[in-house]
């Protein structure tokens, strides 16, 4: 279980500036732990993401917009884009 709140935005405000913090990469979701956004790539997110939802208050993922809005965001699931 989780007690992370994870945030699917229907409005994007995470733009091409903002960068992975490990790679550089464009970022796509934001973790606050103890109050300190991070931000993470896909690929860095999806690895750590079992512990980051662990100990994250909120998660904003932004994942759906990778390949633009999101059309089917709330349907109560997590729905996997290709890569
Ligand atoms: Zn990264």
């Amino acid at each position: 279980m989780t007690t992370a709140a994870l945030v699917r935005p229907q409005v994007r405000t995470m733009t091409a500036r903002d960068r992975c913090d490990r790679c550089r990469a464009q970022g796509y979701v934001i973790t606050f732990i103890t109050g300190l956004p991070l931000t993470w790539c896909k690929h860095h997110f999806e690895e750590h993401e079992p512990k980051l939802l662990a100990v994250a208050g909120i998660v904003r993922d932004e994942r759906d917009w990778i390949n633009g809005p999101p059309s089917h965001a709330d349907e109560g699931h997590i729905e996997r884009g290709h890569e």
